[in-house]
């Protein structure tokens, strides 16, 4: 697909004219994925200022998990649960066939992380990643670009002056990014800069060729609350900003990744500070996490970051499973993360727009009149509410098994039209 013809589907999908869309582009406060040698047309979403917030669902095998039919469940499930995009993070088994596999079957954008295609060649080739030249880091981000990837995450703002400061100014649980602990080892390694810095336009070249965006990842987002918005998170976003400007100057769309774990009375300055540093960018935030906590829970606790999140400015959200910090996400896991990062952003988009939706009218209406058939109709998950509710025999008055004769709502009726 052109740009217009991007350009002109999300309008319509946001009812927003083409021109705010066209505009939020040119400025950089709006981005539309979408590789233009994709292999198969798919709705694209845009992500920005004035749009509806977005959810991201993560997915992929792992070294211990790696079953093809299993990711392309998950992804079908997250898809269905109402997922806008998918990334394939997968790093076991055959990872080449599993992300075309998914970018074939995924009726949404597709993103992933390129530097594990590199990690994953060099073993082949009897190398640790930090062994890696520019080129075969360089390789394995070619190879997704061209497999038809909409975005990708490129670590690009660790660099040595992180690993100084990450020394000098110790956190207490390190560096929880995948991507970005292996470009800090590669810099350690190699004492050099970091590749995706040093050839940040080499990077943009191959992202232009593509009209792929860019997502500059947060590799060094803070693990845990007491490490949130520390020195080197923040000297990390003052380097993402400027490479926002370099991006837009070679026309390239970019996005801004962002933490992580963050106390509650922290998120609206985390928000506030990257929009200030990264010139207004779309900012995709992973959680964030307000409570370390809840394992077993993390979905819970990222809706309620997410939501804050969202209402003070974040774009998109990537959601966060009940197996975080714990396990590889089973399919349910993956249905419960959608679902809770879909209620997190509805509920933002809620405070961002000012007013109470129609839908949320309706409800109350459908609530009041006992109308549970109309109530499942519009609900944001659908399938648990009705399992509930058919969980007991239903009663012959048409009040639910909570309070039975007692049912307020009943009474009240009862009352206002005597
Ligand atoms: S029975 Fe109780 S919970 Fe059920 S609809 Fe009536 S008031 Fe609501």
């Amino acid at each position: 697909m052109e740009i217009q013809e991007l350009i002109n589907k999300v309008a319509e999908r946001e009812k927003r004219s083409q021109d705010y869309i066209k505009r939020g582009i040119e400025k950089g406060e709006i981005v539309i994925p979408y590789n233009k040698k994709r292999p198969r047309d798919v709705e694209p979403i845009g992500i920005g200022n004035g749009l509806r917030i977005k959810i991201n669902a993560n997915i992929g095998s792992s070294p211990d998990i790696a079953d093809i039919e299993n990711e392309i469940k998950k992804l079908e499930i997250a898809v269905k649960a109402g997922a806008d995009a998918v990334m394939d993070l997968s790093i076991g088994g055959d990872v080449d066939s599993i992300r075309r596999e998914i970018i074939s079957h995924s009726d949404v954008i597709v993103g992933t992380v390129p530097v594990y295609q590199a990690a994953l060649d060099a073993a082949k080739k009897q190398k640790s990643f930090v062994e890696l030249s520019v080129d075969e880091i360089f390789d394995g981000i070619k190879k997704h670009i061209e497999d038809g990837v909409d975005f990708i995450t490129v670590h690009t703002g660790v660099s040595k002056e992180s690993l100084e400061r990450l020394r000098s100014n110790p956190r207490v649980s390190g560096v929880v990014s995948r991507g970005g602990s292996m470009m800090l080892e590669w810099i350690a390694y190699n004492n050099k800069e970091n590749p995706l810095k040093e050839y940040f336009e080499t990077l943009l070249d191959m992202a232009k060729e593509y009209n792929v965006t860019l997502s500059l990842g947060d590799g060094l987002r803070p693990g845990a609350l007491v490490d949130a918005t520390d020195g080197a998170q923040i000297q990390e976003l003052i380097l993402l900003g400027e490479q926002v400007l370099r991006a837009r100057e070679k026309g390239v769309m970019v996005m801004v990744e962002g933490p992580g774990h963050i106390p509650i009375h922290e998120i609206e300055t985390n928000i506030r500070i990257q929009k200030s540093l990264c010139h207004n960018a779309p900012f995709y935030v992973l959680g964030p996490l307000p409570t370390d906590l809840a394992p077993g829970y993390d979905h819970i606790v990222s809706a309620i970051g997410g939501a804050m999140a969202g209402y003070f400015g974040a774009d998109f959200l990537c959601y966060v499973t009940p197996a975080e910090h714990l396990g590889l996400p089973t399919l349910e896991d993956v249905r419960e993360g959608v679902i809770a990062s879909k209620i997190a952003a509805h509920i933002a988009d809620i405070g961002r727009e000012g007013r109470i939706p129609e839908k949320e009218k309706k409800m109350a209406n459908f609530r009041f009149n006992l109308e549970w058939e109309k109530q499942f109709s519009i609900a944001l998950a659908p399938e648990k509410a009705r399992k509930k509710f058919e969980k007991y025999p239903q009663r012959a008055d048409g009040v639910c098994t909570m309070c039975g004769e007692f049912c307020a709502l009943r009474r009240t009726r009862r009352a206002l039209e005597k």
